[in-house]
């Protein structure tokens, strides 16, 4: 394991190694990515998403199926925050890798859809999505584009054209499943892949959080990339300390360096 004493620029190197040598990378990214976007992290205490609703509370299922109205104003200003964001550096550093073939799968935990606002086009949103809602009457799906502004601007709860039933965003609330198809694919990118970088999450949050495990259990090589140390780290092959908007361009740099186009 490559430790933090090292300085930063050899462990990017040495990074860049390690992806341009792998045949299959896949990149597992959370809500640090997005934080230098403007999205607060829910789950932190100082997110002032906490400070009237406990999330698994108020963001579960049974909530929103008993009092959607308090489920859709706990929602409110995280579906701002999400709506005015932009893909930020590690957004875009991480799709760049993607289009120069140097980065297969991109597994994210986030609700946003930064990562393919972005650019990137392989993207598995196991927590799923705040780009659709879908009826829970009829089960018609919607793209949020003017749903949601309309909910953000006048507090309107969204429902269904067509049978004025309640729209759910896509998003998987506490006690609900993951969505089973896209789950069913991580694991298999993650159990196939020979190099995982995870990036912006402290692996917190099951059972996303035991997807490297499975990637090293299958010969692959880890890379961290986050401010704080994850459980995993003592299997890491190179642990990277920082800020994912600054390291992220910088080993996409490096790594695109020599890349001759064609
Ligand atoms: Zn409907």
């Amino acid at each position: 394991m490559s430790t933090t004493l090292e300085p930063l620029n050899t462990l990017i190197t040495q990074t860049s190694g390690l992806i341009r040598q792998a045949k299959c990378v896949v990149a597992l990214t959370g809500a640090g990515v997005s934080t230098p976007s403007g999205i607060p992290d829910f789950r932190s205490q100082g997110s002032g998403l906490w400070t009237k609703y406990l999330p698994m509370e108020v963001a579960s299922l049974s909530t929103f199926r008993t009092n959607p109205e308090l489920f859709y104003t706990w929602l409110h200003p995280l579906a701002s925050h999400m709506l005015l964001a932009k893909p930020n550096a590690a957004h875009h550093a991480l799709a760049d890798l993607e289009h120069e073939g140097f980065l297969q799968t991109i597994i994210t935990q986030n609700i946003d859809a930064l990562h393919r606002r972005g650019g990137a086009r392989h993207v598995l949103e196991i927590h799923g999505t705040l780009n659709t809602l879908t009826c829970v009457g009829c089960f018609r799906q919607y793209a949020s584009d003017g749903i949601i502004e309309d909910y953000i601007d006048n507090m309107t709860i969204p429902r269904c054209r067509v049978c004025n039933a309640i729209l759910k965003p896509d998003v998987i609330l506490y006690e609900e499943q993951l969505p089973m198809r896209i789950w069913l694919q991580a694991e298999e990118a993650c159990k196939t892949c020979d190099l995982m970088l995870v990036a912006g999450t402290s692996l917190e949050v099951m059972p996303s959080a035991r997807l490297p495990v499975d990637a090293l259990e299958h010969g692959a090589k880890l890379v961290i990339i986050n401010h704080t140390p994850t459980y995993v780290d003592v299997r890491a092959d190179v642990i990277l300390r920082g800020d994912v908007a600054q390291i992220l361009p910088q080993l996409t740099s490096e790594v695109l360096r020599g890349t001759i186009r064609q």
